[in-house]
């Protein structure tokens, strides 16, 4: 775009004092019209006159002076302009900043403090939250998906699925298809084949032409269908919080072409001093404190970046923490031997591959164990949970009750703090405040499914969800009446045409044609000398003429 009106501008100066360039939005031009305007010649004067100007998309209009003429190769230069300016790779820039003006353009910046439970900001003061909270909007309770870990959730957050279709289903995995294990222990989560069941928003949001920024989101750093995100940071947990955050500012402050759209931002705690201390324990109340802390930091960084009254800020997390005990375990070597099984994933939900032909005997060993164990036949997964429609859940599942813990034996490590439980619990429920420009003020709503964040997502961005469990109606009441960001809609595809550049590019060319056919039957009438004469005058002393030089 850019090059265009550099180019424009050029000949502008070449040519004549007639010919003006002009953008502006399209919201009040369109196609070919008529209309008197004051615009700035080339020469810097105003000039006010009746106009024709066409353009073939919204921003960019060249036109001429009716009353002080122009001058053929003027017009010769609009024709030379014009096909490039409708090739596909302008009208998307073109296309995408009618949709959204770099002005206007919506702003969302997704975090996520691992293990946040939605009850932690009542524990201690949390100004930072409550700031949030009475600029923007609180959702009391938030359901999020089974199994409550951290992997499954936060890219559910990302594609408003449940875990048996995005196929993140656990932690630790096992893909029969792939014969391959899945672990976040280690380098397997850089293959991209776990990811690729479902499209984290960051990349639809780049294939439509947008920019995103993840720092150490989980999955970010994974070329997942052939896309990392625009700006990234590789998962490092030695690097600070105040570090991350810098990048995340930097990426939203960028020139405006670079400039991110999504921004996602992670961070590992509460979650492990949850799981080491315990949620019950009273040390737990400098941990969140300190969090809030971090909030305030990400809140005042914003704002030195004039970026707090721009960005639409959602804080939430993954899932919450119960407290463990030291009595309440489980041991399956008490009930079944290890030769008839291979441990898939780990307590509270663990997933359990019968050896060929020991489905059954492995079953029915577990079955009536421990009453403080469920113990699930895949089919017999309840339907609730939505886990059930993935080779990579396991052909029996097993689930501690809340507060116990399932183990092989107890030489295991024991942690005092866990998650992973029913979705239901209250316990298992995260955080989740938001503030910004699309979202009400002061607003308290009672309950939403961590699925609809992805749609409501979308919708601030102006971005079409692909197929999701969410629904924006469940959230809608969220946003802000005022804001009335635009609808969902998809934005420019790199290999699309929009109607209306075309339309105004042909209505252009036919002005264009128009005119010279006039011209020179005009000019030819005027000048019947000789031979010789109408030639230099064609192409000499007739535009001199003409534009009063
Ligand atoms: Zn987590």
């Amino acid at each position: 775009m850019r090059s265009w009106i550099g180019i424009s501008v050029g000949i502008e100066l070449i040519l004549s004092r007639d010919v003006f360039l002009w953008t502006q939005r399209t919201d009040d031009c369109f196609g070919l019209t008529s209309a008197t305007k004051t615009v700035q010649s080339s020469r810097g004067e105003p000039v006010q006159d009746q106009i024709t100007r066409c353009h073939h998309t919204h921003n960019t209009m060249l036109g001429c002076s009716l009353r002080g003429g122009c001058s053929p190769l003027v017009f010769l230069w609009a024709l030379l302009l014009l096909p490039p300016l409708v090739s596909p790779h302008s009208l998307n820039e073109q296309h995408g900043s009618r949709s959204h003006s770099v002005k206007d353009k919506p702003k969302l910046l997704l975090v996520s403090f691992d293990g946040f439970r939605w009850d932690y900001i009542d524990r201690v003061p949390t100004p930072n939250f409550r700031l949030l909270m009475d600029e923007g909007v609180t959702v009391e309770q938030v359901e999020n998906i089974y199994i409550t870990k951290t992997f499954p959730n936060h890219y559910t957050l990302v594609t408003g699925l449940y875990a048996e279709t995005h196929g993140i289903v656990a932690n630790e995995m096992y893909d029969p298809t792939l014969n391959r294990s899945f672990s976040i222990e280690t380098e397997s989560i850089y293959d991209p084949r776990w990811w690729e069941e479902a499209v984290p928003l960051w990349v639809t949001i780049q294939k439509s032409g947008g920019r995103s920024g993840a720092a150490m989101w989980p999955g970010s750093d994974v070329k997942i269908h052939g896309m990392f995100p625009s700006q990234f940071l590789p998962y490092n947990s030695s690097v600070s919080f105040e570090t991350r955050v810098g990048r995340i500012i930097d990426w939203f402050s960028a020139p405006k072409e670079d400039a991110v759209d999504f921004g996602v931002l992670y961070w590992e705690e509460p979650d492990e001093s949850g799981h080491l201390l315990g949620p019950q324990s009273s040390l737990m109340d400098a941990v969140i404190a300190g969090i809030d802390e971090k909030l305030g930091f990400l809140i005042n960084e914003l704002k030195k970046a004039g970026l707090f009254e721009k960005v639409n800020l959602i804080v939430t997390s993954d899932h919450g923490m119960t407290q463990l005990f030291a009595d309440n375990i489980i041991e399956l070597d008490e009930y079944v031997s290890r030769d008839l099984y291979t441990l898939v994933d780990r307590s509270p939900v663990v997933g359990i591959l019968p050896k060929e032909g020991k489905l059954s005997e492995v079953y029915d060993k577990l079955v009536d164990a421990n009453p403080n164990m469920m113990v699930y036949k895949k089919e017999e997964i309840p339907t609730r949970f939505h886990y059930q429609h993935s080779v990579r859940i396991m052909p029996i599942v097993l689930e501690a009750k809340e507060g116990w813990t399932i183990m092989q034996n107890r030489s295991g490590p024991f942690m005092l703090g866990n998650h992973g439980y029913d979705n239901t619990l209250r316990s298992m429920q995260p955080v989740f405040v938001a503030r910004g420009p699309a979202f009400r003020q002061d607003y308290v709503k009672t309950t939403m499914r961590s699925v609809d964040l992805y749609p409501l997502m979308c919708h601030i961005l102006s971005i079409r969800p692909l197929p999701n469990n969410g629904s924006l109606a469940n959230v809608q009441d969220l946003l802000s009446p005022d804001s009335a960001p635009p609808a969902p809609s998809a934005p420019p595809r790199v290999d699309e045409y929009s109607y209306a550049p075309v339309v105004g590019s042909f209505l252009s060319v036919v002005m264009v044609l128009g005119f010279l056919v006039v011209y020179v039957r005009e000019v030819t009438l005027k000048q019947l000398p000789s031979l010789k004469h109408r030639r230099r005058e064609m192409s000499q002393p007739l535009l001199q003429e003409d534009l009063h030089l």
